[in-house]
C-alpha cells in the first residue's frame, strides 16, 4: 500500500525491513508473538504488536451481531494494517471525519461507503468529500451547516443528511455531550429543513466513548423518537453512534448481546417504516484488544517506573482520563518470574511531569530496569495520538499472532475461523511477518 498518503505515528517493522542495530548479525528471522520479538530484537523504542487476526475476528463478530449496518469511526485507529484487518472481517462502512481520513479510506476501498459523521466542517473538507471522494452523507448540528453543505456540494440532490442529536451528560467513561449536538427542539427543526433538501435524513448521537450501560442506547433512541415525532418527518437512517465498551483491569463490561438488544429493542420500540435502516458507528470496540504496546523499562524507584513510552506517546488514555491496561512483564533469558503482582505506576519518557500514568498497572514484584512490559487493549485510541515532544517519536509496528491480553466478554469466540491464533509458547499457526536485522 505504499500510494496510501497517510503518515503513521509508527512506523512497519514487515518483511524485508531492516533494522539497524550496532553490532547485530544480518539475519533473517521469523516474528511470530510478543515474547519472540522481545527475544530477536530487544527493542528500545516502543513497539506496537498488530494482531490482525484478533480485528478481523472482532470486526466480524460485531458486523454480525449488530441489527444493522456498522461504520467503523477511523479516528480511534487509522493506521492502514487495522483498516485492511476490519475490512477482512466484514466492515464496509467508515465514519470518516477529516479530509484525510476520508482520502485514506477512499485511496484503500475505492468501494467502501465514507460516511462524514463530523457535524462541523471546513467550506473546502464539504467540496473535496463530495466532489472529490464520493461521499455523499454528512452529520451536522445546526442551519448553519446545513446551508454550508447545500452551498459547497452546489445544491446536490443526492445528499444524506445527519442530525447530530445532543445527549444529557450520561454514565460513559468518556463523556462526549459537551462539545456537539443540537437539542431537541433545534434538532428537529432541522429534521425538517434536512428533510426537504436532502435525498435521505436521519439522526445521529453519540452516548459517550466506554459506555458501560446498555440502557443508555435505549434512552437515546427515546429521545430520538421525541424530535421525530416532533418534526412529523420520516427519516431514512438511525444512527446509534460508537461508545461500545471492552474489557479493562477491574473493568467488564455486560457481554455485547446486551448492547444489541439494547439497541434493537429500543429501536422497535419506536415503530419506524420498516424500511428504516439502523446503523453504529463503533470505534474502541472494534480495534482495542487488536493492538498490544511494548515498552521497556528504563529505571525502577520504589513502585514508580520509568518506562519508554508515557501520555505524548501512545499512552494518552493512561494519563489524565486514567485509564488501566493488562500488563505483563517480559524478560528474555531468564527463568518465568514467579516473584507476586504489586501495584506500580509509570512515568513516560519525557521531561514533564504531567507524563505520568497512574494504573495501578499489576506486575511482578521483582520487575527491573531492562525488563520489557506488554500493555494490553491499545488498539483503540493509542498509535493515533503520538506527538513528537521531546524527541521520543519512534515506535515500530510488527504483525503477531498472540490472543489479546484481555478478552470482552461476547467479542471473540476462539473457536472462530478468523481467531487463528498462537499461544505464547511461540508455536504460532501462521508466522506473520519477518525482520531483517543489519549491522549498522
Ligand atoms: C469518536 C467517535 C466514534 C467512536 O466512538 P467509540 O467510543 O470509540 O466507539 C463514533 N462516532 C463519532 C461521531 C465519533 O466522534
Amino acid at each position: 500500500m505504499a500510494q496510501v498518503r497517510y503518515r503513521s505515528a509508527v512506523s512497519p517493522l514487515r518483511r524485508g525491513t531492516t533494522l539497524n542495530r550496532r553490532g547485530a548479525p544480518s539475519v533473517r528471522r521469523p516474528v511470530t508473538c510478543v515474547d519472540n520479538l522481545v527475544e530477536t530484537l530487544r527493542p528500545s523504542d516502543p513497539v506496537h504488536c498488530l494482531r490482525p487476526a484478533v480485528l478481523s475476528a472482532t470486526a466480524a463478530r460485531f458486523v454480525s451481531a449488530f441489527p444493522g449496518d456498522v461504520l467503523y469511526a477511523v479516528k480511534c485507529n487509522p493506521e492502514p494494517a487495522v483498516l485492511r484487518a476490519l475490512y477482512e472481517g466484514g466492515v464496509r462502512h467508515f465514519d470518516a471525519a477529516s479530509p484525510g481520513e476520508v482520502r485514506l479510506v477512499r485511496q484503500m476501498f475505492p468501494n467502501a461507503e465514507i460516511h462524514y459523521m463530523h457535524p462541523v466542517k471546513s467550506p473546502d473538507a464539504i467540496r473535496q468529500a463530495y466532489f472529490d471522494f464520493g461521499v455523499r452523507d454528512f452529520s451536522l448540528d445546526s442551519a448553519e451547516e446545513l446551508e454550508k453543505l447545500v452551498e459547497q456540494t452546489d445544491s446536490a440532490d443526492d445528499l444524506g443528511l445527519f442530525i447530530r442529536l445532543g445527549l444529557p451528560k450520561g454514565s460513559a467513561v468518556y463523556d462526549l455531550s459537551g462539545k456537539f449536538g443540537a437539542a431537541p427542539d433545534e434538532a428537529a427543526r432541522l429534521l425538517r429543513s434536512a428533510r426537504a433538501v436532502g435525498r435521505k435524513v436521519g439522526i445521529c448521537f453519540h452516548v459517550g466513548s466506554q459506555c458501560l450501560d446498555p440502557a443508555a442506547y435505549e434512552r437515546a433512541l427515546e429521545l430520538a423518537g421525541t424530535v421525530i415525532a416532533r418534526a412529523g418527518v420520516e427519516i431514512d437512517v438511525m444512527d446509534v453512534g460508537g461508545g461500545f465498551p471492552v474489557s479493562y483491569p477491574g473493568v467488564t463490561p455486560p457481554p455485547l448481546d446486551d448492547f444489541m438488544e439494547a439497541v434493537a429493542r429500543g429501536f422497535a420500540r419506536l415503530g419506524l417504516p420498516k424500511r428504516t435502516r439502523l446503523w453504529c458507528e463503533p470505534g474502541r470496540a472494534l480495534v482495542a484488544p487488536g493492538v498490544s504496546l511494548l515498552v521497556q523499562v528504563i529505571r525502577r524507584r520504589g513502585n514508580e517506573l520509568f518506562i519508554n513510552d508515557g501520555v505524548y506517546g501512545s499512552l494518552s488514555d493512561a494519563g489524565v482520563p486514567a485509564f488501566r491496561f493488562p500488563a505483563r512483564m517480559i524478560r528474555p533469558d531468564a527463568v518465568a518470574s514467579d516473584a507476586a503482582e504489586e501495584a506500580f505506576a509509570f512515568y513516560g519518557p519525557t521531561c514533564d511531569s504531567a507524563d505520568y500514568m497512574a494504573g495501578p498497572f499489576m506486575l511482578p514484584a521483582d520487575i527491573r530496569t531492562g525488563d520489557w512490559i506488554e500493555l494490553g487493549q491499545l488498539g483503540a485510541y493509542g498509535s493515533c495520538l503520538r506527538t513528537a515532544f521531546n524527541g521520543f517519536d519512534n515506535a515500530r509496528l510488527v504483525d503477531v499472532t498472540d490472543r489479546p491480553l484481555l478478552e470482552t466478554p461476547g467479542y471473540l469466540d476462539l473457536a472462530d475461523e478468523h481467531a487463528d491464533l498462537s499461544d505464547r509458547s511461540g508455536q504460532a499457526a501462521i508466522s506473520v511477518g519477518y525482520i531483517t536485522e543489519q549491522a549498522a
